[in-house]
């Protein structure tokens, strides 16, 4: 028999995984105000502090004067406007491919490319931990999904070996989402070309962060346009506005422009948007401090969790997971933290795999070293409290 909504939702609440929202007010920068408090945030994906840069804010203003807020359409009927072709040719040369194509979300570059590539007959590889949009595009293509264990190049080359068939599709985040790692990029394009399968790389969190001019993964390991023929980007991250995009070959771009279904049956994302993320592209390329700084950030954070022992992740970007377990011990912590004025979410399951429900913390160039220490410090009270909690309540079910 199926449950009933409200029995849905009751077992969500005794799984502590019911997922509620916070209505942010005034939220500027790394500072949020909910229900007339302020916080201070580390919990956005906005790495360069740019969703709130007056250039961009006076590029979205003037673009809305001259094209109004609406695209009105498709690209492919009247959709697609001067702010949206100017962007799609500056992210080619950022990217250092021949062409880029203008998704309206991440979620939805993702759909389309891969059933665009990949369809009955065919295979695409994952890894486990690959954003939600990952594993979703590969199920609804139509092809055989295989995940391999997390970047892990022998479980993928079994997987490969197994796999002759038509098609083959590798795809992978760039660096992980929820744990901030980064994809053993040389090897697998390596492995990719080894076995004359596609490379797709969505860099989400890459891009504007890592490499020189915030060229993300392929920049940071100095791997070629060629050997990562499928890249995918969003722009609601380090760039700080909203929209994502795929950067590839004429070819390829030509053929999500016939056949991807999430780029051809929804609006045009507003020009304004476009407008407003070519100024982010140019202050991402050339404002390298807000890299530096970011580097200098992670470094102090990483520095100091490690003398107080908490057990962050293996992570060099400003993903730094700090793993709890269970849900509602993780729940537990955030509330503390929250507390004390400090806004992390608790990231649970199924975002994560069971027993690794985390405080997901981000930084971001918008941040102070101070607010670095604070953060740390709040984080390493909150760490010792719910540790000590833990450990009470297992005494009081054992009875010692
Ligand atoms: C956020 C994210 C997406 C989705 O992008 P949206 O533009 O928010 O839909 C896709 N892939 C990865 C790895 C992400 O982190």
């Amino acid at each position: 028999m199926s449950c009933t909504p409200a029995q849905t939702l009751q077992r969500l609440h005794e799984q502590h995984l019911y997922r509620s929202r916070l209505t942010l007010d005034d939220a500027t920068g790394v500072e949020a105000v909910i229900d007339g408090r302020r916080y201070l945030t580390f919990c956005s994906n906005d790495y360069l502090g740019l969703a709130n840069h007056p250039a961009l804010i006076r590029a979205l203003q003037t673009a809305a004067d001259s094209y109004g807020v609406g695209s009105g359409a498709s690209h492919l009927v009247t959709g697609h406007k001067t702010p949206h072709h100017a962007l799609e040719e500056e992210l080619a040369a950022f990217t250092g491919r021949p062409r880029a194509l203008l998704f309206s979300t991440g979620y939805m570059a993702n759909i389309g490319a891969i059933s665009a590539l990949a369809g009955r007959g065919d295979t695409v590889f994952e890894d486990r931990l690959n954003h939600a949009s990952l594993i979703d595009a590969g199920q609804l293509s139509g092809a055989a999904v295989k995940r391999y264990q997390h970047a892990d190049m022998e479980s993928l080359q079994r997987q490969l070996a197994g796999q002759p068939g038509e098609t083959r599709l590798i795809a992978s985040d760039g660096v992980f989402s929820m744990d901030g790692d980064i994809v053993p990029l040389p090897e697998l394009a390596r492995i990719a070309r080894q076995h004359k399968a596609w490379l797709m790389i969505d860099d989400a969190h890459g891009l504007g962060v890592l490499g020189a001019t915030g060229g993300g993964i392929c920049e940071h390991d100095g791997v070629s346009a060629a050997d990562v023929p499928v890249l995918v980007g969003t722009l609601g991250k380090a760039f700080g506005t909203f929209g994502a995009f795929v950067a590839g070959s004429e070819e390829l771009i030509e053929l999500l422009i016939q056949k991807a279904r999430t780029y051809i049956y929804t609006t045009a994302l507003p020009p304004a948007i476009a407008a407003a993320t070519r100024a982010s592209l140019k202050l991402v390329q050339t404002e390298t401090w807000r890299r530096d700084h970011l580097r200098t950030l992670i470094t102090r954070f990483r520095g100091g969790a490690q003398q107080l022992g908490l057990p962050i992740g293996d992570s060099i970007t400003p993903i730094q997971p700090l793993i709890i377990g269970d849900s509602a011990t993780a729940l537990r912590a955030a509330e503390l933290l929250r507390h004390h004025g400090i806004l992390i979410t608790a990231i649970r399951p199924p975002t994560v795999p069971d027993g690794t429900a985390r405080l997901r913390i981000t930084l971001s160039a918008a941040h102070s070293e101070d607010q670095i220490d604070r953060l740390l410090e709040q984080l390493n009270k909150a760490w010792l409290a719910v540790r000590s909690n833990g450990v009470d309540a297992l005494h009081e079910r054992t009875g010692s």
